[in-house]
């Protein structure tokens, strides 16, 4: 209101007067807002936990987010899906200006019928930035990067066509489309299945390791992490089966670092049972339902990130009535909390494992068979 009552004034002046007392109007006004914004009176962008976003809501809440908390949060271009979307990264900072701190990577949604995630994930990436006094201690000396939706064009197709699909929309031949994401990554790629093979099976592997725009970027930003020696932790977000679990999921093999993954794991899924009731189960990934090639978790580890799961989220509402993938809207926001508990406690316990003074190399050593220097 006062800025309207300053314009007023202006008009009954000369023109260079005015000029300048707009100048001046502006400056007021623009200091003014951010005395505003910082007294905590602000509006920040509504985060809808009563249903499944689309991929264009989810676009402008990163926007309107970003535009808001300029010091905390930037986003950056992952690229485009097989259909032209973006691939839209958060990147967040306790905006201290320090650089090459540490990182913690989530993606969400390689798999395009698991609604829970992409909004999970905007949840995670809120808590971070709009509630930083209660979690500033997750960013003292670690940054978190934020892959919401990795398969956009997928996501789109199950919320408006076929619910239950899975994959990319990339076509593989005349009748059969898409790329199980989750298979695509260049670790025990294929494997011996001649399912993953199958262009017109749900778990087609893809025509090649990393035949997919989708893949190709969080590939480029987990080499990214581990290159600069940063990457901490990689977080994979899917539903429905309550479970967090971490490398390997090919063989049965222990990795040399297995009991603090499932120290980690086991803190994390301690907090939810004591928060929520829920049980969530904790092993390498070798365990949950059975040997697979190509997913993002093993090479996560492979590439360098010292600790990596993927965590199942639950899709049972609060009755404990099963909904699997698509939970009805009044059971999201019970279940993206939940989640976020589990990621918090996941998150404390690799930071309190890895401070900045603990070296993250040298990594552990991945396995020589299949091993493909090719990525
Ligand atoms: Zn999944």
């Amino acid at each position: 209101m006062l800025c309207q009552s300053q314009y007023a004034v202006i008009t009954f002046g000369g023109i260079m007067w005015r000029a300048l007392f707009a100048i001046l109007v502006i400056y007021s006004c623009h200091v003014e807002g951010g005395s505003f914004r910082r007294s905590g009176g602000r509006q920040e962008p509504q985060l809808n936990l009563d249903e499944y976003p689309s991929y264009e809501d989810i676009m402008k809440y990163l926007k309107d987010l970003a535009r808001l908390n300029r010091n905390r949060i930037h986003l950056r271009d992952g690229g485009r899906s097989y259909e032209n979307r973006k691939l839209q990264m958060a990147v967040i900072s306790n905006g201290d200006g320090r650089p090459n701190k540490r990182a913690i990577f989530i993606d969400a949604a390689l798999h395009a019928r698991e609604w829970l995630c992409p909004i999970t994930a905007l949840y995670v990436i809120q808590q971070l930035v709009v509630n930083y006094q209660e979690n500033s201690y997750l960013l003292d000396d670690y940054d978190w990067v934020v892959l919401p939706l990795a398969n956009p064009d997928g996501y789109e197709y199950s919320r408006n066509v076929d619910d239950y699909w899975r994959n990319t929309r990339s076509p593989n031949n005349e009748h059969c489309y898409g790329t199980d994401l989750n298979r695509n990554f260049n670790y025990s790629w294929i494997m011996e299945s001649s399912d993953l093979k199958d262009p017109c099976s749900e778990n087609f592997a893809g025509s090649g390791p990393f035949s997919e725009p989708e893949t190709r970027t969080v590939r480029d930003i987990m080499l990214e992490l581990v290159e600069s020696n940063r990457g901490l932790m990689y977080l994979s977000l899917h539903s429905a089966n309550r479970s967090i679990y971490y490398p390997w999921r090919d063989y049965g093999e222990r990795t040399n670092n297995k009991a603090e993954h499932e120290e980690i794991a086991k803190h994390a899924a301690d907090r939810i049972y004591w928060s929520t009731g829920t049980r969530m189960s904790t092993m390498p990934g070798y365990f949950y339902h059975g040997m697979v090639g190509g997913i993002s978790l093993d090479y996560a580890f492979k590439v360098g990130f010292p600790v990596a799961f993927i965590f199942e989220m639950s899709g049972k509402d609060q009755n404990g009535v099963e909904h699997k993938f698509f939970p009805p809207s009044s059971a999201i926001r019970g279940l993206v909390q939940e989640s976020w508990l589990g990621i918090r406690s996941l998150a404390e316990k690799a930071i309190e494992k890895y401070p900045p003074s603990r070296p993250l190399w040298p990594r552990a050593k991945p396995k020589s068979k299949f091993w493909n220097w090719n990525w």
